[in-house]
């Protein structure tokens, strides 16, 4: 059964590390190495069982190999989950070393960085024990700015495709959560003229924002009803569902937050409401881009140069999508599947 699920993703390789002096348990999970290493981050959560553990970490790393697949990067899929009972005080740095270890015996398989509840600070414990480590504190720093650049680029394709014209200026954008890489985008659509309203669960971070910036205010719960040109999910994943799919009142979805649909199936609906939905995958894939230019001795500036590529990848996507009559999401998928056959790759699995 256990063994069926990860044949059945697609996975080449998941390798248990089980370190009883520290206390470590870690799944490491490589889907796909056709293109480069699986570069993925590593999440430390307390899971509510085993199998929860084992179904994130497939579900993540597959996901990697189309998002890396589709940025045209050479690396494959991988991502990692630490299983701790207690997370905030059972992340020695003993228990990051042992994971360092872990890490360094798959020989340059898996690539590991940051994630859900894993820091810079414990990557840098982690490269004690490993090359194969990126997101430290000597690396090319935090990339959330350019992932808001990457989703600035794909905002502008977008606009191009529906509009004609890729100038954001006076164009209507909903920005959904203020945080780091909300933040920057709303500054980046505010300098390029165009008119932005933000909803966050924090109100002391709208009023923060407000106070310094150009911009209306609008109620977390009201954001799905609220016309706009553009609506920009960069808070949380599942913002497009059986609830709020029938509300939204615009031309484009395109944001940063991952999995923005709560299921697949969203994407069509969609599409039927003649709603753009650019995937997040490839518009947010700017702090993917940085890693790997970290992982391969590059800088941020051809970080970001290699992100000012998402905006013709976008367009090229949905052109493909209006030629075969399929949503963004499945051209874009078509797309990474078609690098990993080039690759050698023969039975590609789609995210689920
Ligand atoms: P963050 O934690 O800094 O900010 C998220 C913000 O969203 C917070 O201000 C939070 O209060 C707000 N928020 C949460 N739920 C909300 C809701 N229901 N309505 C309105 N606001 C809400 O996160 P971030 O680094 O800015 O990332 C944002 C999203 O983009 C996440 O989904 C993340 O996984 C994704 N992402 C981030 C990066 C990156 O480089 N940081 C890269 C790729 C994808």
């Amino acid at each position: 059964m256990v063994f069926g699920s990860i044949a059945d993703s697609g996975h080449e390789q998941v390798s248990y590390f089980n370190d009883p002096d520290t206390g470590l348990q870690a799944i490491v999970a490589i889907h796909d190495t056709s293109l480069g290493p699986g570069l993925g981050g590593t999440r430390v959560l307390d899971y509510e069982t085993e199998s929860a553990a084992l179904e994130d970490v497939l579900r993540l790393s597959r996901a990697m190999t189309y998002k890396a697949a589709a940025a045209d990067l050479s690396l494959g899929g991988g991502k990692a989950v630490v299983l701790l009972e207690e997370p905030k005080t059972g992340k020695s740095e003993d228990l990051l070393e042992a994971y360092g270890r872990a890490v360094d015996c798959l020989g340059g398989r898996y690539v590991t960085s940051v994630d859900v509840n894993s820091t810079v600070a414990d990557m840098d414990v982690v490269a004690r024990r490993t090359d194969h480590v990126v997101g430290t504190s000597d690396g090319l720093g935090d990339p959330s700015p350019i992932t808001a650049h990457g989703v600035f680029c794909g905002i502008r394709a977008c606009i191009e495709a529906v509009y004609g014209t890729d100038s954001v200026a006076d164009r209507e954008v909903v920005v959904q959560g203020l945080g780091k890489v909300g933040r920057e985008l709303a500054v980046k659509l505010l300098e390029h003229g165009a008119s932005v309203t933000i909803t966050d669960l924090s109100e002391d971070a709208l009023e923060a924002f407000a106070a310094d910036h150009d911009v209306d205010i609008v109620a977390p719960d009201a954001v799905y009803d609220h016309p706009c040109d553009v609506f920009a999910p960069c808070a949380v994943g599942g913002v497009v569902n059986d609830d709020t799919v029938d509300r939204l009142e615009c031309d484009i979805v395109a944001g940063a937050a991952n999995n923005v649909l709560a299921a697949r199936r969203h994407a069509e609906a969609l599409r039927e409401r003649e709603i753009l939905y650019a995937p997040d995958y490839v518009i947010n894939a700017g702090g993917l881009i940085t890693v790997a230019e970290e992982y391969r001795s590059g800088t941020r500036e051809s970080a970001l140069e290699k992100t000012s590529a998402i905006e013709d990848r976008t367009l090229e996507l949905i052109e493909r999508a209006d030629d075969e009559g399929t949503t963004v999401l499945e051209a874009a998928e078509n797309y990474a599947e078609e690098r990993l056959e080039r690759a050698g790759r023969e039975t590609p699995v789609p995210p689920a």
